[in-house]
């Protein structure tokens, strides 16, 4: 399905609201500029590399799962106006599913605009009704043995997986490993997959 355009009504209210807040001295017009540039230019390439030096680097490691906006800015990635990053650490006993049940809260400073499905009705409620369910039709099967723990993103906190390290991948540069993630390994709906980086 194609993103909507907004419409004349939308354009409109936004530009009497951005020019409410400039006349109070709220935001600057030259502050929105900035977040918008940075949001476009946003990408889950960033989730990624943080994901591949934490599994690279246990120091840094430790310090993406006390503080994720503290790593975050080590890859000069600002959170300036953003709620903090929390990071989810997934294990062999424990699988990590992100979803924003009441919109489409993301972590946008490391991954970028969420994907279509992510902000999708069906995805919001189902996500947390049958969480193993909706990953099994992404072809993501969770052992029965590993618990699945849902966590609402929201206006308030952000959050993105540290998935496993897969098996094999012993001795790989952290470019090949972030090549291994992409926004959906990085929300938990897939597992990161040896085959798909050798094959690309
Ligand atoms: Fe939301």
């Amino acid at each position: 399905m194609a993103a909507r355009e907004p419409s004349a009504a939308h354009v409109v209210l936004l530009e009497k609201l951005i020019g409410a807040l400039t006349a109070k001295g709220i935001l600057t017009e030259a502050e929105i500029a900035a977040k918008k540039s940075a949001t476009e230019k946003a990408s889950p390439e960033t989730g990624a590399r943080m994901v591949a030096r934490a599994w690279t680097n246990p120091e840094f490691r430790a310090r993406l799962l006390a503080d994720g906006t503290a790593a975050a800015e080590e890859f000069g990635i600002s959170l300036a106006g953003n709620p903090p990053l929390g990071v989810l650490e997934d294990t062999p006993a424990l699988h990590h599913l992100v979803v924003c049940t009441l919109c489409s809260c993301y972590p946008r400073v490391v991954l970028g605009f969420p994907p279509h499905w992510y902000k999708s009705t069906a995805y919001r409620a189902r996500a947390v009704r049958d969480p193993r369910g909706v990953l099994a039709e992404w072809g993501t099967m969770i052992p029965a043995g590993t618990q699945i723990r849902v966590v609402d993103s929201t206006a308030d906190y952000r959050w993105m997986v540290l998935p496993v390290r897969p098996e094999g991948t012993e001795g790989w540069s952290e470019d090949q490993l972030a090549a291994l993630l992409g926004a959906e390994e990085l929300v938990g709906v897939a597992l990161p997959k040896v085959a798909r980086a050798q094959a690309a």
